[in-house]
């Protein structure tokens, strides 16, 4: 059985958190509503532990008890009674209150390697910021989070223009995916690993808005990304406003 998305979601909450769990010291656990709202769910009610249930929560505790995983979905408790659900101890078959069992899955939680299930480095999503309305991000995100984009910021790791990584959250880094001939009207650029370089925020800001010039030897080059001087030329011809 695959984890579906929304347990994957709140498998990436609660895996960086793992660190600053003590086992059987529920006082540095997770809250429900912290990792609702962590998530930006919707709160669909009658409690911030039913209505995480409905939206990940439950797909993931399944998902670790039918493959034999750590019960990690133990480390998210009521801040009230400072306990998981009653369900938690059900799933597994153990008697409601099993502390000593509770402490043990929390200890393997944080001992296991969860990475092959959460998401990879480079894989944040991206805000458009030349976006005029929330409408386009949308849209916007779905163009830019094709597998080129995915290979392009594989293969730098970086921003090709000043080689920075922004640090992000367990070890994540964080760089966009910009065609330098943009796609669309009026500019019509193809979705191309030849149009597109990696590059930090900042950059993607100052070439989405025309603010820099494109000079290839100022571009880091990686093996497998070759960019066209074209789409070069295009950027500093139609969307570099001097
Ligand atoms: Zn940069």
């Amino acid at each position: 059985m695959e984890l579906e998305g929304s347990g994957r979601r709140v498998l990436e909450v609660l895996v960086p958190h793992l660190s600053k769990v003590v086992p059987g010291k529920p006082k540095t656990y997770l809250g429900y509503k912290y990792v609702h709202e962590a998530l930006g769910l919707t709160y669909l009610g009658p409690a911030w532990g039913e209505s995480l249930k409905k939206q990940g929560l439950a797909s993931l505790a399944d998902w670790t008890y039918e493959n034999d995983l750590p019960g990690i979905t133990g480390i998210i408790i009521s801040t009230g009674s400072y306990e998981p659900g009653k369900g938690y101890f059900k799933l597994f078959g153990k008697d409601e209150g099993d502390y000593p069992w509770w402490a043990e899955e929390v200890r393997r939680s944080k001992d296991f390697n969860w990475s092959p299930y959460i998401q990879d480095e480079f894989d944040l999503k991206p805000v458009d910021l030349s976006s005029p309305d929330r409408e386009d991000i949308t849209v916007s995100i779905i163009i830019r989070d094709s597998k080129l984009s995915v290979k392009v910021k594989a293969l730098n790791n970086e921003c090709q223009i000043c080689s920075l990584a922004l640090e992000m959250p367990a070890g994540k880094k964080y760089a966009e995916a910009h065609h330098i001939q943009p796609l669309g009207e009026p500019h019509n650029g193809p979705d191309v690993i030849e149009n597109m370089i990696c590059v930090c925020p900042n950059h993607h800001a100052m070439l989405d808005y025309g603010a820099i010039k494109l000079h290839s030897e100022n571009i880091a080059s990686k093996q497998g990304h070759a960019i066209s001087e074209q789409f070069i030329e295009y950027h500093n011809k139609n969307v570099y406003q001097p």
